[in-house]
């Protein structure tokens, strides 16, 4: 159960999510980070009083220090400031709610210290997954995930002493705003369109990327480092009502669900007080008016960035770490409205198709991987 907590990102939707399951469950804050948001940071220090305050863009830290400089709230800025914040000895628990490969440093700084990691932060697991997993066992960190899938699949793990006798993982999907579309009608689909999410409201990289059926690929990803899973026994399900968010199946045929309504701040608790549960802000799920539960297989010839995503899973080595740094190079240009929505899919493969050769394990090959992707999907 977290007592004190650090929160990086704490002013996008998870991180806001994240400080009113903290009101309401009684938890201290030590840091919360931002990269630019001073107006909405500095009200949340005022209310959490957190001890440090982080901005990471620096014109943005001088003006916080500014904003807070009557209250005892200290400023730091960077990636030092970010360090920081992940490693301050009073925070038990880091939720990493940073958006792309940024939260990497940050994440391993806080599991070098043995601190549980509340992980939103996926793009991190996607480009280093084995490395964050192995020094986490090293460190002694818990890795707890906030995803909703994710966190479905640990719910309904609980218990289970024996890998082996997990069958498969099902992963379920929305679909995202596009489904049963073709490819042709996605030539023409705008920033606009993609930032319209039927289930969820997110922050914009990951509403594209459930728009693409990346972000689908990226939790596949998650799930095999998560959970040391073979890609093969992993199934991705849509299921459009967004009540069941991902399903255990066991050796023996049964399968374990977790429901709810689509509401974050039910895995964003989870996450901080497992393996404890108490009452929280999540909206009740009122069976008797949900609509029927309906599933269907993807579709991965129209959603190419989906089928990218499998094939780098399935390829291992640097792949992953390609396959992400491409699609959040690629994601900025298209919600910049340099580059349409299936140019995407374009430019993700194309860096796939030069992944360098390297230890997967090791930062600066991950690193050196990342930036080479970026790249080219700049180009
Ligand atoms: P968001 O864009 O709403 O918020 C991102 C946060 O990170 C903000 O506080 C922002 O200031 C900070 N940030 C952005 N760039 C930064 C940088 N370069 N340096 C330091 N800080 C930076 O994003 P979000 O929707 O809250 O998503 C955060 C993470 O959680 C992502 O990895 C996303 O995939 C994951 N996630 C989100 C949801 C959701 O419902 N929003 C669900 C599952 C997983
Ligand atoms: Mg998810």
């Amino acid at each position: 159960m977290t007592r004190t907590i650090s929160i990086l990102g704490a002013t996008g939707s998870i991180g806001r999510q994240s400080l009113e399951v903290i009101a309401a469950c009684g938890i201290r804050t030590a840091a919360l980070t931002t990269n630019r948001n001073v107006k909405l940071l500095e009200e949340q220090c005022r209310c959490f009083l957190p001890e440090l305050a982080v901005a990471f863009d620096p014109q943005a830290a001088a003006e916080l220090k500014i904003r807070l400089a009557d209250t005892p709230v200290r400023v730091a800025q960077g990636m030092d400031g970010l360090l920081e914040a992940a490693a301050l000895p009073q925070a038990d628990t880091v939720l990493t709610a940073v958006v792309g490969m940024v939260g990497l440093r940050p994440t391993l700084a806080a599991i070098a210290q043995g601190k549980r990691i509340a992980l939103a932060n996926k793009e991190t697991l996607v480009c280093a997954g084995e490395l964050v997993m192995e020094e986490a066992t090293r460190c002694g960190a818990q890795i707890v995930p906030v995803d909703s899938e994710h966190s479905a699949l640990f719910q309904c793990l609980q218990g289970n002493r024996d890998r082996g006798e997990v069958k498969r993982l099902i992963l379920t999907c929305s679909g995202g705003p596009f489904f049963g579309k073709s490819a042709e009608e996605l030539q023409g689909i705008t920033r606009a369109d993609a930032l319209q999410h039927p289930n969820w409201s997110m922050g914009a990289k990951i509403t594209v990327d459930s728009a693409t059926l990346m972000n689908k690929g990226l939790e596949f990803i998650e799930a095999m480092r998560l959970y040391q899973m073979p890609p093969e026994k992993i199934l991705i399900a849509i299921h459009r009502e967004s009540i069941i968010h991902s399903l255990v199946e066991y050796c023996d045929n049964a399968i374990l669900a977790q429901l709810g309504t689509p509401d974050m701040r039910l895995p964003i608790q989870y996450a901080l007080t497992w393996p404890e549960r108490c009452p929280g802000p999540a909206k009740e799920l009122d069976l008797f008016s949900c609509p029927p539960l309906t599933f269907a297989r993807p579709d991965l010839e129209t959603f190419r960035c989906l089928k990218l995503a499998l094939k780098a899973a399935e390829r291992g080595g640097l792949a992953c770490a390609v396959l992400n740094g491409a699609n959040e190079a690629a994601v900025g240009l298209f919600l910049q409205e340099k580059i349409g929505f299936c140019e995407i899919a374009d430019r993700v493969a194309q860096a796939l198709s030069r992944v360098p050769q390297g230890d997967h394990r090791d930062l600066d090959a991950i690193l050196a991987a990342d930036q080479l992707a970026r790249k080219i999907a700049l180009q």
